[in-house]
C-alpha cells in the first residue's frame, strides 16, 4: 500500500505523513524499513514515548489538537505541529522552541467542515492580528484543514477548494514576504485524491497504510 500511495502522490509532488497513531512500534518500524520517515500523532503523550523508542532520524508531525500546557514534552524533537488554531498557541511554541534552540514548522489550522466539531481558526481577523515578524523559532509554513467526514464527494471537494483559497489569499498578502509559507495540509485515507487535486502538498494516512484503529 505505501509503494501505491506513493505512486500516487508522485505526479502532484506530494509529501505523505504515516499517520501512526494507535499503532505499536512494530507497524512503524515496518513503514521505517520500507524508507517512510514522517509519521503523524495526535496525542502528545504517545508521540513522546514513540519518539524515546523508535529510530531518532524519524520526522514527528503532531497533527492533532494541542493543548497549550503541553508543547513544552514536544518541542524538543517535534518538526512540525500541524493543527495550530490561536496565536496564544504559537506564542507558546515560539517560546520552547527558542528555549530548545530548534526551529518547528507550523500550519494553522482552519474550519473548512460544515460541522462545527472540528477545531480551527475560523476567522481573517485573527490572521490579521499575526505578525509573521513576530516569530523567529516558529516558520510559518502554510495551512492545514479537514474536511467534513461525508460520503459527500463535492461537498468534500468545495471544503478543500475554500482552504486552497485560503492559503492563496494569505500566500499573497498577509505572507508575500515570507519564503517557507507554502503548505496545504489536506486529505486523510478516504479523501486524499480529491485533496490532491485540489492542492494538497501533504496528505495524512491512517488507516489505508496500518489498517482500521480500534
Ligand atoms: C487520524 C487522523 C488522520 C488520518 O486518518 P485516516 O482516516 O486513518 O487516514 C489525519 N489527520 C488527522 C488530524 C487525524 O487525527
Amino acid at each position: 500500500m505505501l509503494e501505491k500511495i506513493k505512486s500516487q502522490l508522485l505526479p502532484f509532488n506530494a509529501k505523505l505523513i504515516a499517520v501512526s497513531k494507535k499503532k505499536p512500534n512494530s507497524s512503524i518500524e515496518e513503514l521505517y524499513q520500507a524508507g517512510q520517515r514522517a509519521f503523524g500523532e495526535n496525542r502528545v503523550q504517545e508521540l513522546v514515548e514513540k519518539h524515546e523508542t523508535l529510530a531518532k532520524d524519524i520526522e514527528w508531525h503532531m497533527i492533532g489538537h494541542l493543548q497549550k500546557n503541553k508543547v513544552k514534552y514536544i518541542a524538543p524533537f517535534v518538526t512540525w505541529i500541524h493543527a495550530v488554531d490561536s496565536i496564544e498557541l504559537l506564542d507558546i511554541i515560539e517560546k520552547q522552541a527558542k528555549k530548545n534552540e530548534r526551529t518547528i514548522n507550523v500550519l494553522l489550522q482552519f474550519k473548512i467542515a460544515q460541522e462545527d466539531s472540528k477545531f480551527g481558526i475560523d476567522t481573517q481577523a485573527l490572521i490579521s492580528k499575526l505578525n509573521p515578524n513576530d516569530y523567529k523559532n516558529v516558520r510559518l509554513a502554510g495551512v492545514m484543514g479537514m474536511a467534513t467526514f461525508t460520503d459527500n464527494q463535492e461537498q468534500i471537494r468545495e471544503e478543500f477548494k475554500a482552504l486552497k483559497n485560503i492559503f492563496n489569499n494569505l500566500k499573497a498578502g498577509h505572507f508575500s514576504n515570507s519564503e517557507y509559507f507554502k503548505e496545504i495540509s489536506m486529505g486523510m485515507s478516504g479523501d486524499y485524491l480529491i485533496a490532491l487535486e485540489e492542492g494538497a502538498t501533504m496528505v495524512r494516512i491512517g488507516s489505508l497504510l496500518f489498517g482500521k484503529r480500534n
